[in-house]
């Protein structure tokens, strides 16, 4: 890749949780445009890798890179005005609030009320919201919230976009919409970093994808020759 395409870039990242090295010297890229898996079993540290990506946790060594400027030691917010947005594995969204306004708290982090409802709108368009813009968040299904989570990280324009298992607890049909949906995100030319245990998504949808297994980076590469690399079978088959 150029450098000029490199969205994100993490160098050497190590987290430990008392003696656990959740991260181990972690190193990944994720361009514009395209999209970067992030998979591995369960408790490999692809969470706690965003984490540090988007500044709420703190490596005791590494570093991160957005747009090759080091944010290493910016916090939550100035990395968010960098253009980064995140989704949660576990759902962040304020129930009591409807659809529609769960958007334009995020859109209004943006100057002007007006063009956020215009924004907002868009959104629910494109994700096939429109019909569930005034139920309040906490009556959807699983599926249709975790829409609504990417909608919330879309409306702040991001031009780096972390999803963390935003497909889990989708139907066939909507993880195929969603699949579409993300490569319409990258077409855009955001840089989609995507967290997924749904291995035919991650397989459809994936330019490049990243494996971690005990806080290693143990594969990188195009989906075709993740899905037959020995280390990356064995790691699975140890879940
Ligand atoms: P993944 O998202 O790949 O399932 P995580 O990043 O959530 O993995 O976790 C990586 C490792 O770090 C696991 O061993 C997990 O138990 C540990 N871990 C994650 N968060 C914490 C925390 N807040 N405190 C202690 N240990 C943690
Ligand atoms: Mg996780």
């Amino acid at each position: 890749p150029s450098p000029d395409s490199v969205a994100l870039e993490a160098r050497g990242v190590v987290v430990s949780f008392g003696g656990n090295r959740a991260l181990d010297g972690v190193a990944m890229t994720a361009e514009k445009g395209r999209i970067t898996g992030l998979i591995g079993p369960n408790g490999a540290g692809k969470s706690t890798l965003f984490d540090v990506v988007c500044g709420l946790r703190k490596p005791s060594a590494g570093r991160v890179l957005m747009d090759g400027r080091d944010v290493t030691r910016l916090g939550p917010m100035r990395r968010a005005r960098f253009g980064l947005a995140r989704t949660f594995q576990r759902l962040e969204l304020f129930g009591r609030l409807s659809v529609r306004d769960n958007l334009l708290v995020a859109a209004e982090l943006g100057p002007e009320r007006r063009r956020a409802e215009r924004a907002v709108t868009e959104i629910l368009d494109r994700l096939d919201l429109a019909g569930s813009a005034d139920s309040p968040a906490d009556t959807l299904p699983t599926g249709v919230a975790r829409l609504v989570e990417v909608g919330r990280a879309m409306a702040v324009r991001p031009r780096l976009l972390l999803l963390d298992e935003p497909a889990a607890g989708q139907d066939g049909e909507e993880t195929e919409r969603f699949a579409a949906l993300l490569r319409s995100l990258a077409g855009d030319g955001t840089a989609v970093v995507l967290v997924e245990h749904d291995m035919g998504l991650v397989m459809s949808v994936c330019d490049e994808v990243h494996v971690l297994d005990l806080g290693k980076v143990i594969a990188v590469g195009p989906p075709a020759e993740i899905r037959r690399d020995e280390k990356v079978l064995a790691a699975y088959l140890g879940e």
